[in-house]
């Protein structure tokens, strides 16, 4: 068979005219990442999940890390997470195919518990998420009595049933700070990802207690890839997620989330630009601006990689995997999750200067 294939059993999906047809918007904006032939593979199948979408009141919800065939071939919404919980909960679709980890489709069931909620692939993990439990948090309670919990949203819902507030990497600080206020106290607890918390105790007064969860794919960047890509790219500007450990966000121009490194490159529409990040969020970043050059180093996370066209068309197909959340759980996972979203929203992202940074004081790591 020249293009398409048979998936498990049902009729070769062709690459036809009509299917070119369909997807030549999208086209225009992957062929930068995507080679020509690639495309006839992945064009019929993006027009089949788009057909089941609509058979079956369906929407996805793809992540900034998928890659841009799914990101801009498929996805309804994109964003980060929690900008895609924020969708499963406002969407009237009756099923939510989650195109990123499995926390994040957990949450899209803990704001919309009504919705069915499918992952095409159920080993989509994250090392954050796994690096802390529920019972860990019980536990830390007991040893810090009357400190309030912030629990970044890259966790399971068990931890954050056991939260007092969530936050994001675009929030953190502002909400560490009311925390603390609402609390009477001087210090937080905010887990599990020690580099954030580490960053964030730079840009606050407030104490900061910490968890030594790590995200695999940030952990992994070194304040030599940012002197060698500086060396080789003079001109380029270098903006880094606060994940990534401190040392690289002071040698960086610019720290935010992956909202923000969007804003950034939106509004500044740098010559060339380094997102010390998730490879695939460069390539999904330039199909929009086109007038900018992006440049490596790129580390993938091989629990986003999990999720691809053939396993999402999978799940439309087969309705698989649901995703669950014991309802206890998910009452009070719920109630930490909508506190954070209840807060008046930073005007811009947050903007994570270690180097101007006022606070000194490092964390204090259970
Ligand atoms: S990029 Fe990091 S935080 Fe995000 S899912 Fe992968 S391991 Fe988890």
């Amino acid at each position: 068979m020249a293009d398409g294939f048979v998936a498990d059993g049902f009729a070769p999906l062709a690459f036809t005219p009509d299917v070119e047809a369909q997807t030549a918007a999208m086209w225009d904006k992957v062929k930068h990442h995507v080679t020509p032939l690639e495309w006839r593979a992945h064009a019929p199948l993006i027009a089949e999940i788009n057909r089941l979408k609509r058979e079956k009141n369906a929407v996805i919800l793809a992540h900034n890390y998928m890659t841009p065939e799914i990101f801009h071939g498929v996805g309804d919404f994109v964003g980060d997470s929690l900008a895609l919980a924020r969708e499963a909960a406002k969407c009237d679709a009756a099923v939510i195919v989650q195109a990123g980890v499995h926390f994040m489709a957990e949450t899209s069931k803990v704001l919309a518990p009504e919705k069915r909620v499918l992952i095409p692939d159920l080993r989509a993990g994250c090392s954050l998420a796994s690096s802390i439990t529920g019972a860990d948090v019980r536990l830390i309670k007991q040893r810090h009595p009357g400190v309030p919990v912030v629990t970044y949203v890259n966790t399971t819902a068990d931890v954050k049933a056991e939260t007092d507030i969530c936050c994001t990497s675009a929030n953190a600080v502002q909400v560490v700070e009311w925390a603390a206020r609402e609390w009477g106290v001087d210090k937080v607890i905010l887990i599990p990802d020690e580099f954030l918390a580490r960053n964030v105790a730079r840009q606050t007064a407030v104490k900061i207690i910490a968890w030594a969860g790590r995200c695999e794919v940030h952990e992994r960047f070194t304040a030599q890839d940012i002197a060698d890509m500086r060396f080789a790219w003079p001109e380029a500007e270098i903006l880094a997620h606060p994940e990534c450990p401190a040392e690289i966000l002071e040698a960086a121009d610019f720290a935010g989330s992956t909202a923000a490194m969007n804003d950034y490159v939106a509004l500044r529409k740098p010559k060339q630009v380094v997102l010390i990040t998730e490879c695939s969020m460069a390539s999904n970043v330039q199909a929009e601006s086109p007038g900018t050059q992006f440049i490596g180093p790129c580390n993938l996370c091989p629990h986003m990689k999990r999720i691809s066209l053939k396993n999402i068309y999978d799940a439309l197909v087969h309705d698989q995997y649901e995703v669950t959340v014991d309802p206890g759980v998910q009452v009070r996972a719920k109630l930490a999750v909508q506190r954070m979203i209840d807060l008046p929203p930073p005007l811009v992202p947050a903007r994570y200067d270690l180097v101007k940074a006022k606070h000194h004081v490092d964390v204090e790591l259970i």
